[in-house]
């Protein structure tokens, strides 16, 4: 959309003087008076394009034809000489929000029918007769449009059955005055969309609710006649790829968009082994249009679809769009337009949304593909998958051992759930919101999943899942999930991959050079290191340590160390756990080549870490060597009734000081290993869950100790920074004192949103579309930071820390990082960074950037 200037409101004055505006090169037009439709025109015949006669009526003249006042359509006619072929189209500000269809062959009546079946012959006329009537009748007198098809082979008994049956409906005879006819055409359209649902359909895809509407009126270029006549479609890009080629068709004796509709019998543009092209039969006029098109391209600097016809061998330019693109498309043109040097880099980062590039990083459900919708839930992670149901993890394991892709149906994922959850394609889950367990972990493994999916009946023993309309899916039957938009699909639906191409890279390098946030990644595991750095994070900003616990081998131990009795015992698995996390930390440290890591000390919601499954307690009995009601009785004994709000994060490093020691130690250990053998490291260590400075005081003293104690052992020097998490709002509230002792703050967002609002993580997803629905939260706050209330604890956290330790460093790690909106308030927070999931770093990488660009920061 072009910017708004200063002389909109003298050409507003302009057109309340004259409702209508003859198109010229220097006719006082505007995209917000007139529509980009009539602009667009306008630039056309400035660049010499041969554009029939055009009329554009201005937003407020087709507000008051809305209104009832008409203009006067005889002087509009007058425009276009004797006896007027017209057609009308809409023009929006922009044309993503629509508007009715065209009407063509204004003026078509029974002297002009005469006249041209002279001219064009009988059937030409007949046709174009007919055609008009057919618009008339079903779009300004609103009749059922099966009564008024067009026949194959037009002529006059058809064209008397049409008339009878107008006249039978309306009890009227067609209209004959082309004014009076203009002027229905113009109030119908004027009144189509200011009816309620044009409205709320371009309000949804982001209109004002007083956008207006242009009308351009043209006349007609006939496409139908004796000497070569007919109407096609060309652009210069696939609009699948967004490579240069040119595509389309031309059909002769046709008009408008027939060749698109009817392709048999259309010809191809150049030249083709499959049949005669424009280029064989018309090359003269096949150059010119790739020459309007260079000319277009340049000087409207867009990739443009031009909208012709051959009016007895001459070209006609109706109309050009920007040419229609997938994302990926969109990627590649707006690269090879800066790259030509048509648009600045800058302006190539602006025109992709960060949103659209979700659809280059996941599959996406093919937009032509028929939707069998059986539920819905909470997108709680992009992209779609299909696959055959398995309602457990060993299902979606054995599934994955035979090549055959699963859908893992849960009604929550635990940790024992992890393995399947890797070996599946798609998550569901009846229960959860946008950051429980399989939502956190679907997003870091890129897999598509939807949470949340109330009115299902899931049951477990007998492998069915019951729709709230009663269809049954057993395991074994195939369903689609749509990450992206929450829907649940029957059967398995046709799918477009994902491309990283390098035009995809080349984008981000340009965006990465104007934003001014740092991006890092939350990232837990060696295959989300890699993949954060495959998209240029500059760091990890959250490793969560309690999920390098869920592979089953660890698993056990750390439910052993749980589960233990004395502190020999703890000792003892905690001696089997600390080769594995330093080999954990050796390898992410060396993945990441020196870039910051940030090693969040162990926070778990302990019920995540207890067995509940039979097998588990099974498992765990034996490894314990305990019978199975003891380990039962110990489960019940650490269960918690709130555990979200219990022995986590540091509260477990208070209480069981072993395990952030042996942490801290892992973590020291694998920073002398790794800067033995690579690029220096200087490990971030953050304590989760603190609420009082006391906390971080402890914990820094026993991490101290550990680290004297490991440089004394290994005669190794190195340095290590320590921070906390804030994730409460005492932390917030409190973090001028709590900053003391730490070099970094980073707000985790979902636990401080939980705690805010007093809403639980896991089970608001149960009445959050109710809430939303019913206006009471715009969005859920979970997806959406929610700025008054969570946003100002995060201002005072970062205020108050600053005050003591203003050169401390803020960021934001919770899953709202990845979010254009949160990344905006961080970035007028004054924060450093923000760290997201892998999978979000591109659109985070973009979306900053289009921050920067438009709203620079002011220097201090
Ligand atoms: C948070 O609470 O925002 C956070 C990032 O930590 P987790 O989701 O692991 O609780
Ligand atoms: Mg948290």
């Amino acid at each position: 959309m072009l910017p708004r200037h200063s002389g909109v409101a003298a050409l507003q004055k302009i057109v309340t003087l004259k409702p209508f505006v003859h198109i010229t090169s220097s006719a006082p037009i505007a995209v917000e008076t007139h529509g980009g439709r009539a602009k667009c025109l306008q630039r056309l015949i400035r660049l010499g394009l041969p554009v029939p006669t055009t009329v554009a009526l201005s937003f407020e003249t087709v507000h008051r034809i809305a209104a009832g006042a008409l203009p006067d359509t005889r002087s509009i006619l007058n425009e276009f000489g004797a006896a007027p072929l017209v057609s009308v189209r809409p023009s929006s500000e922009d044309p993503d929000w629509g508007g009715p269809g065209a009407i063509l062959n204004i003026g078509m009546n029974d002297d002009r029918h005469a006249a041209l079946s002279e001219t064009l012959g009988a059937r030409a006329a007949t046709k174009l007769y007919l055609r008009f009537i057919q618009a008339y009748a079903v779009h300004v007198a609103r009749l059922d449009p099966d009564m008024f098809d067009v026949p194959e082979a037009p002529d006059a008994t058809a064209l008397r059955h049409v008339m009878d049956i107008y006249a039978e409906e309306t009890d009227e005879a067609f209209p004959q005055d082309p004014a009076a006819q203009l002027a229905e055409v113009l109030r119908s359209m004027a009144r189509a969309w200011e009816g309620t649902t044009a409205r709320l359909l371009r309000q949804a895809k982001g209109a004002p609710a007083d956008a207006g509407l242009g009308l351009v009126v043209q006349r007609m270029a006939l496409g139908l006649g004796p000497a070569e006549s007919g109407a096609g479609v060309m652009q210069f890009v696939d609009s699948a790829t967004g490579r240069r080629q040119i595509t389309g068709r031309y059909r002769s004796q046709s008009q408008s968009r027939d060749a698109l509709k009817k392709r048999k019998g259309a010809l191809y543009l150049t030249r083709d082994p499959r049949g005669e092209s424009l280029e064989d039969r018309c090359p003269e006029v096949f150059a010119e249009l790739v020459r309007h098109g260079e000319t277009c391209r340049e000087k409207l600097r867009e990739e443009m679809q031009l909208e012709f016809t051959i009016e007895a061998g001459e070209l006609r330019v109706l109309d050009a769009l920007r040419a229609p693109r997938s994302g990926r498309a969109a990627v590649r043109i707006a690269v090879s337009l800066a790259e030509d040097g048509v648009i600045p880099r800058e302006e190539a980062v602006l025109r992709i949304e960060p949103r659209a590039l979700t659809e280059l990083l996941h599959p996406q459900i093919d937009p032509e593909a028929k939707r069998d919708m059986v539920a819905r839930g909470i997108p709680a992670s992009p992209g779609a998958a299909r696959g055959k149901i398995v309602f457990s993890a060993t299902a979606a394991q054995a599934s994955e051992s035979r090549d055959e892709p699963c859908i893992l149906v849960r009604r929550e994922t635990a940790p024992e759930d992890i393995r399947g959850m890797h070996a599946a394609h798609g998550i569901l889950t009846e229960r959860g919101g946008m950051t429980s367990h399989a939502a956190v972990i679907a997003r870091g493994l890129g897999l598509p999943c939807v949470v949340g999916v109330s009115g299902v009946a899931i049951d477990d023993r007998k492998k069915v899942l019951t729709t709230a309309e009663g269809r049954s899916f057993r395991e074994g039957d195939e369903i689609t999930l749509d990450g992206g938009t929450g829907e649940v699909l029957a059967g398995a639906v046709p799918m477009l991959e994902p491309s990283l191409d390098e035009t995809f890279q080349e984008l981000l390098s340009w965006a990465d050079a104007v934003r001014d946030i740092g991006i890092r990644a939350n990232a837990d595991s060696p295959s989300e290191a890699r993949l954060a750095r495959s998209f240029r994070a500059q760091g990890i900003g959250l490793c969560r340590t309690e999920h390098m616990f869920f592979e089953d081998d660890r698993l056990t131990v750390m439910r052993e160390m749980i589960f233990a009795d004395t502190p020999e015992d703890r000792q003892a698995t905690l001696d089997q756990l600390l080769p594995m996390q330093r080999a954990d930390f050796v390898e992410l440290f060396e993945i990441m080549q020196g870039l910051p890591v940030c090693i969040r000390l162990f926070d778990p919601p302990l019920h995540e870490f207890l067995p509940s499954e039979r097998s588990a307690m099974r498992d765990l009995a034996e490894s314990l060597d305990l019978p199975i009601a003891e380990v039962t009785r110990r489960v019940d004994q650490l269960s918690e009734f709130n555990p979200m709000l219990g022995m986590r994060g540091v509260r477990l490093g208070i209480t069981v000081p072993e395990i952030y020691e042996m942490q801290a130690r892992a973590i020291f250990e694998a920073t002398v290993e790794a800067s033995r053998r690579g690029d220096p490291v200087v490990p971030e260590i953050m304590i989760p869950l603190v609420s009082a400075n006391r906390e971080v005081e402890l914990v820094k003293t026993r991490i101290d100790g550990v680290a004297a104690a490991v440089r004394n052992q290994t005669g190794a020097e190195f340095d290590y920074r320590l921070g906390v998490m804030a994730e409460t709002p005492r932390a917030c509230l409190r973090a001028d004192e709590i900053a003391q002792h730490a070099t970094f703050l980073s707000f985790g967002t979902n636990d401080l949103t939980q705690m805010t609002y007093g809403l639980s993580r896991d089970d608001a997803g149960r009445f959050m579309s109710d809430y939303v629905n019913q206006g009471v939260f715009a969005e859920d706050p979970f997806h959406m930071l929610d700025v008054d209330g969570v946003g100002e604890l995060l201002k005072m956290g970062a205020e108050r820390a600053r005050a003591t330790m203003p050169d401390i460093v803020l960021s934001i790690c919770g899953e709202h990082a990845g979010n254009t909106e949160s990344i905006a308030f961080c970035r007028a927070a004054g924060f450093d960074y923000v760290s997201c999931s892998p999978f979000r770093v591109p659109v985070v990488r973009l979306a900053a950037a289009h921050l920067a660009l438009r709203a620079p920061r002011t220097a201090d």
